[in-house]
């Protein structure tokens, strides 16, 4: 792709796409042959370019209609945003989801990642290669294909497929446990193919719930079964003690961030609430992509309007008017229900002008992420939104100071955000009761992997790693426990020695692990750990957004060791390769911009060093 627009027209299809979403083009502009100098001039110029921030649903659009990202689609998209083909091309190519080469308009993505590799998904995978050809092949009487795919969020119904279909009528629909028959129906029958259903979550009707009390207990796109179990009463509080109040309550609350970072959730809301500047921002994310985390997937199914209610109540604390929801774009469900939820909300006098008879008005917008991990970081999904490529920035500014659009922005994650309700219904003091001191509240945890009850469990921090298991049925089929991944693949393996670990966030500091987005995936005796360690460095190596050399180079060097190691030929000796991973992750560890590099390589020396994977051989 060049600079400068190329001659590819778009055919009719690709333009409607593009024009149904951007509207009519200003000045009359019919959208048709335009030069780039024409985009400058008074002809909406300067309109266009502040729509920048289209860029990312409007290739959504074009994704949705036509099934891949056309050189003629693109320089379309290019003329009526005025964005540079390059950048454009750039941000495209950024994406796993957009795909800039022809591609058949239905594509079944099967999971071949952690979680369900060793649930059936790697032999599957293999299944589907012999019976309907090699991934990524157009399958000539389906007009069809497949493709595998990184974790999907759905590991509680292990093996996981996405299925995509483009057209006029485009849809999505994300399903599991599947066999290989599931998915060789989806890629000739597409929607209508039958799809297991979902089961319930494990803990569904338990009184002591907070957190997942309405999960498959009440209509999740019923308004008022919403407000019968306990809905909008927190906003009503809120309104009542004022934003310092709020902040006060959730400070005292002493509630941290549950996206891995912990961040004291009341010094984050106080910080933006005092900057000057304005227009402040509150941003959900909503973009779960760590492999074998699921539980915001499940609060925004199974209870969308707390979402919407949770980030009103962080907008009017911190003086907001606008909120986004960076939502993962494989969560189709969350997004139709989170849609209705806002419109239903907005209805209602819930959302948008005068909220509830106050002059209190704010709004929520869905931006749809398109399948890239590193959006999970909080500055990505700035850029993101932004229209440009989904790259962490380097920080400070933090932004609570300068984030979206240059703005003070909070940012949560949907399960810190859902806390707030919490905190809000029984007051800060009491919430702080829950837990331990360090660690107040209860927390979600996603039990995966190897697990007889796999699903999204809510208990106190301080209850123990053991107990957590047994609450899901233990090891499956009666297994011996080899080891449990812990926090994701940006985690840690323990051992069974380490079941009596209290999961706070102090203990888990103290013993060198983190309990990072909530994941808990078992790995029975019968587990292959070297491929799994190759599957998680396949995971970092096509996931880093490549803007730092530590990051880009060390983790594909990271994978091409453990690829050797797994199959058991070794640069040299097995000891020479440990050296080589030592330096590999110090390298990624001192000097990456972000998470994504510096953790890369911590599931792979916690295997080294607390399972001593490798070490045997090394040492021979
Ligand atoms: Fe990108 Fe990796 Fe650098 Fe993060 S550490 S900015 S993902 S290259």
């Amino acid at each position: 792709m060049d600079l400068r627009f190329h001659d590819t027209p778009p055919t009719d299809a690709e333009r409607e796409a593009v024009d149904a979403f951007l509207g009519e083009p200003p000045d009359g502009w019919t959208g048709g042959p335009r030069e780039a100098r024409d985009a400058h001039t008074a002809a909406g110029g300067q309109d266009a370019r502040d729509q920048r921030h289209l860029l990312l649903p409007v290739l959504h659009a074009v994704q949705e209609r036509v099934g891949w990202i056309s050189p003629g689609a693109l320089n379309h998209i290019c003329r009526r945003l005025t964005v540079p083909p390059a950048d454009a091309w750039g941000v495209a190519t950024f994406y796993a989801l957009f795909p800039t080469t022809e591609r058949p308009p239905r594509v079944v993505h099967v999971c071949d990642d952690i979680a369900c590799r060793d649930r059936g998904g790697e032999a599957l995978c293999a299944a589907l290669e012999k019976e309907v050809g090699p991934a990524g092949a157009v399958i000539p009487d389906a007009n069809a294909t497949w493709m595998r795919s990184p974790c999907l969020g759905l590991c509680d119904h292990s093996p996981a497929a996405f299925l995509t279909q483009a057209g006029t009528e485009p849809l999505e629909r994300l399903a599991g446990p599947i066999t290989t028959g599931d998915v060789v129906s989806m890629v000739h029958h597409g929607p209508d193919a039958p799809l297991p259903e979902r089961v319930p979550i494990p803990q569904a009707g338990d009184p002591t719930l907070r957190l997942l009390r309405r999960v498959d207990v009440a209509d999740p796109t019923n308004l008022d079964e919403y407000r019968a179990h306990g809905g909008y009463a927190p906003l009503r509080r809120a309104l009542t003690l004022g934003p310092v109040g709020v902040i006060r309550e959730v400070t005292e609350s002493k509630l941290a961030g549950r996206g891995g970072a912990a961040f004291p959730t009341g010094r984050k809301w106080d910080a933006v609430a005092r900057q000057p500047a304005r227009p402040h921002y509150v941003v959900c994310n909503a973009d779960e992509s760590e492999p074998g985390t699921f539980k915001d997937r499940v609060l925004m199914e199974g209870d969308p309007f707390a979402v919407i209610e949770a980030m009103t109540i962080a907008a009017f604390a911190t003086g907001a008017e606008q909120g986004f929801i960076y939502l993962r774009g494989e969560y189709p469900v969350a997004r139709e229900r989170l849609h209705h939820a806002i419109d239903t909300a907005r209805d209602r006098g819930f959302l948008g002008d005068g909220i509830l008879g106050t002059d209190f008005s704010f709004d929520i917008e869905i931006r749809k992420g398109a399948g890239a991990y590193i959006c999970g970081e909080e500055t990505a999904i700035f850029n993101s939104i932004e229209g440009y490529r989904g790259e962490p920035r380097n920080k400070p500014p933090f932004p609570v100071e300068s984030g979206l659009f240059g703005c003070p922005t909070l940012i949560n994650n949907v399960e810190t955000l859902v806390n707030v309700l919490e905190v809000l219904r029984i007051g800060g003091p009491a919430y702080a009761t829950i837990g331990t001191r360090g660690s107040t509240g209860t927390r979600l945890f996603c039990l995966s992997g190897s697990v007889t009850r796999p699903g999204v469990y809510e208990v106190e921090h301080g209850t123990t790693l053991r107990d957590l298991v047994t609450r899901a049925g233990g090891v499956a089929d009666g297994r011996p426990l080899q080891a449990i991944l812990l926090g994701g693949a940006a985690g840690s393996f323990v051992t069974p020695a380490d079941l009596d670990l209290p999961l706070t966030f102090e203990d888990v500091r103290t013993a060198g692990v983190t309990l990072g987005s909530g994941v808990v995936m078992l790995f029975d005796d019968r587990a292959d750990l070297p491929a799994t360690l190759a599957r998680i460095a396949a995971f970092f190596r096509d996931e880093s957004c490549g803007q730092c050399v530590p990051c880009r180079v060390g983790t594909v060097r990271q994978q091409e060791v453990l690829a050797r190691l797994a199959v058991g030929r070794p640069h040299g000796s097995v000891a020479t390769e440990l050296v080589l991973l030592d330096n590999i992750a110090r390298a990624m560890k001192d000097a990456s911009i972000c998470g994504l590099g510096q953790t890369a390589a911590n599931a792979v020396e916690s295997a080294i060093t607390r399972l001593g994977l490798y070490r045997t051989e090394s040492a021979s």
